[in-house]
């Protein structure tokens, strides 16, 4: 059986994060993250991941309670909304008829006209404009080349300012502005008529490049076998299954980002991942 062959390499997982290493014997390993990783079952044997477990972690969104730790010497914009968050950035209740009321990415609150930078490098496959709580959005595909991770990773940014002049596939390095902030889709209901400037940023991570459109405006990519989760993930180093990530015990959720200065550089330089805003160096 598949797990017989794959638990000797998932006991040799190593966890580093920005030069932490944690061995795993230090994390809990439960029984349903050994049984049901769709990153080994995806990267490790192809097998595809059946449709209905796309829908059960759709409706299973739950905050990781990772927290952003920047490189000493950086201001940089703060998460203001985190995945999984029954709030919204001002703290007040997030309505429960969409992901039962729980956040489906990370919401960073951005003057208007902000530049956006590429998480990783990858490549545009999708623009548009959607409806409200959408707005005018930005798909990027990201390989495991890409990141390091061993996951296709998609991410979306939304309620951009303006069109993202990229055209689809057009391949972006990480740290590239590839967008400016706006409120686009946020007016009306809870935020009133004046919207809220931000930059909700979602993630998708699965064992395939392939994706299909749905969604009113053909704006709702779902690459295959993948599923929605938080996009601090970005920022770990060599983790094998994200079904581990929730194991990680409390002292090991402040995760290393890498950021870009206002000069452009990134910090530490060579990071495969960064902020998706420019930070200021003190
Ligand atoms: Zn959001």
């Amino acid at each position: 059986m598949v797990i017989e062959k794959l638990t000797p390499r998932l006991a040799r997982t190593m966890f580093l994060i920005f030069g932490a290493l944690l061995s795993a014997a230090s994390l809990p390993l439960p029984a349903e993250a050994q049984m049901g990783g769709f990153g080994r079952k995806g990267m490790g044997g192809g097998t595809e991941a059946p449709a209905d477990t796309v829908e059960k972690r759709d409706h299973a969104i739950t905050a990781t309670g990772f927290t952003a730790d920047f490189p000493s010497g950086f201001e940089c914009e703060p998460v203001a909304s985190p995945f999984g968050s029954p709030y919204r950035y001002d703290g007040s209740k997030r309505r429960d008829d969409r992901n039962s009321g729980l956040h489906g990415g990370m919401d960073l609150s951005l003057k208007e006209g902000t530049p956006l930078l590429a998480v990783a490098a990858g490549e545009v496959i999708a623009r548009g404009e959607g409806g409200r709580l959408e707005g005018i959005f930005l798909w990027l595909r990201h390989a495991p080349a890409d990141t390091g991770l061993p996951y296709w990773i998609f991410s979306k940014y939304q309620h951009l300012a303006t069109p993202p002049e990229f055209t689809e596939g057009t391949r972006v390095q990480v740290g590239q502005i590839v967008a400016l902030s706006g409120a686009t889709g946020t007016a009306g209901g809870h935020y009133g008529a004046a919207g809220y400037p931000h930059l909700h940023l979602s993630t998708f991570y699965g064992p395939s490049k392939e994706y299909t459109a749905r969604g009113m405006y053909n704006s709702m990519l779902q690459g295959k076998g993948a599923v929605p989760d938080d996009p601090l993930i970005l920022y770990l180093r060599e983790v094998s299954d994200l079904a581990l990530v929730r194991g990680f015990s409390a002292e090991n959720k402040k995760i290393g980002v890498a950021v870009v200065g206002e000069d452009g550089n990134v910090h530490p330089a060579g990071s495969k991942t960064v902020w998706p805003v420019h930070c200021k160096e003190n």
